[in-house]
């Protein structure tokens, strides 16, 4: 119901609440008919927005939830500009190749200067761009063979929901490899039993999302040599590094999990996780030219010449690649680590306290050269929590702002629960003590206010693992 106002003499000098305007409730679904004082429409809708919570803990996401001012007008200055006009915008194109040969480099490509990747608007993006030009290759030497190539199949292990897609909307069978016991994520010996003549490729995951795992991507490539050797079949390989692609080169460089190992043909990740850039942004790297299928590639024209492109979108802003160089030419490899290195300290921290308390079996604890700067826990086997279990510790530390997922894991583990916290640029050691102090008070209200009926998963609030 309208609040009923008492004044009628309405005017522009009105302090926003007390101006028409807020004095009723704004449309929410009839396409509004008049127009609106901007200040005012600015207003309710920034306080709607609050509502939304404190992005900065928000422990759930991988993505970015800290900016610099500098890349807050940088976005400003480009708000006007869109990527996809290479001719009109030339810079901005430039600054994306610029950034593309970067990662090249970053990700040991024996051809940084000339190999093709682009920018996209997220690993989501990118991830269909590289299942794409793997069926295409596999397509094309099918082809060369006089052999069919209807039933296309893809190897991954427990993997970010863009892999189901792909499979889906691109018509390829996803084998993804089960869990089992311990094990959480895949295995060579789990790849070899599944690969075939139709196998476009394999995709470990380089920070898998329900448990921060590195998936070991050499060891499968070691494996998949030996195939070769042993049977002639030669199956490529596509990393998806949407968290790892921007960890791993700053904090094991000495892991061999990109374009050094040959198999590894392309390379996604997310600008917008470990890569800094405020959300848009993604990337998509081709080992060598040759690995993307040219079939793929369209020319648009670019100050006169052609510029090749791939993407599944057209206008996009250009703002994300511009704070994504930016965040190359001001951190460096020496900034990306100093920040990483903090976050995978607070992680650290952060796992050996909770472990402490008691209840709680650390399954990672943000070891740099095993996963990504996170934690993850589920409760111990006879560990008793008042009757609670994680998602009502979830639900609890919410009335704080806390966000902390706790979900069950993908096919034949679903019967496990674990608590995951991402650690991210902005999350402070200091922060991590504040969380733990309300974990403990958390636990201490459920000792003294036992219940028998714990939250299910239907009942939790859900959580994207994005
Ligand atoms: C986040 C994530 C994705 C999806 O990336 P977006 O940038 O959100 O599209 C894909 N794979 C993995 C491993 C991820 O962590």
């Amino acid at each position: 119901m309208d609040k009923t106002n008492v004044f009628t003499n309405y005017n522009e000098n009105d302090d926003v609440y007390a101006s028409i305007d807020l004095a009723k409730s704004m449309p929410k679904s009839v396409f509004p008919a008049e127009e609106r004082n901007p200040r005012n429409v600015f207003n309710a809708i920034r306080d709607e927005l609050m509502l939304d919570g404190n992005s900065r803990q928000n422990l759930a996401t991988f993505c970015q939830t800290w900016v610099d001012d500098e890349i807050r007008e940088l976005m400003d200055l480009s708000i006007d500009k869109n990527m996809i006009d290479k001719d009109e915008y030339p810079q901005t194109a430039e600054i994306e190749a610029r950034c593309v040969r970067m990662l090249a480099d970053l990700w040991n490509s024996p051809t940084p200067e000339t190999t093709l990747g682009c920018s996209t608007i997220g690993s989501s993006e990118a991830a269909m761009l590289g299942g794409l030009a793997l069926k295409w290759q596999w397509r094309k030497k099918r082809a060369e063979q006089g052999l069919t190539a209807d039933k296309p199949n893809l190897i991954c292990g427990p993997v970010q929901i863009c892999w189901h897609k792909f499979a889906r909307y691109f018509d390829v069978e996803l084998r993804e490899i089960p869990l089992e016991g311990d094990r959480l994520i895949m295995s060579p010996e789990e790849v070899l039993k599944r690969v075939d003549e139709n196998t476009i490729g394999v995709v470990p995951t380089l920070g898998v999302t329900f448990t921060c795992q590195y998936e070991p991507v050499k060891a499968v490539s070691d494996a998949l040599d030996k195939l070769q050797n042993e049977t002639g079949l030669d199956i490529p390989m596509h990393v998806d590094g949407a968290s790892g692609g921007f960890l791993a080169p700053f904090c094991v460089p000495e892991l061999e999990w990109d374009f050094r190992l040959p198999r590894v043909k392309s390379i996604n990740t997310s600008g917008h996780k470990f890569g800094l850039a405020p959300l848009g942004a993604g990337w998509i790297v081709w080992r060598e030219v040759s690995d993307l299928p040219e079939e793929l590639i369209f020319n648009v024209n670019y100050l006169g010449g052609n510029m090749p492109t791939f993407a599944l979108n057209f206008s996009r802003p250009g703002g994300q690649i511009v704070a994504q160089y930016y965040n190359f030419l001001r951190l460096g490899r020496e900034g990306y680590a100093k920040i990483h290195n903090a976050c995978y300290a607070t992680a650290q921290y952060l796992a050996e306290e909770i472990g402490k308390i008691g209840p709680f079996e650390i399954l990672f604890d943000g070891d740099s050269s095993k996963g990504i700067p996170a934690l993850a826990w589920k409760l111990k086997d006879n560990a008793a929590l008042g009757g609670y279990n994680l998602y009502d510790l979830a639900d609890k530390l919410r009335s704080r702002g806390w966000q902390v997922p706790a979900y069950s894991m993908p096919a034949h583990r679903e019967d496990l629960v674990i608590q995951r916290i991402l650690v991210r640029h902005g999350v402070s050691y200091d922060l991590g003590c504040l969380l733990i102090d309300d974990i403990k008070r958390a636990l201490d209200y459920f000792a003294n206010h036992p219940v028998t009926h714990p939250l299910s998963e239907e009942e939790a609030s859900g959580f994207n693992h994005g």
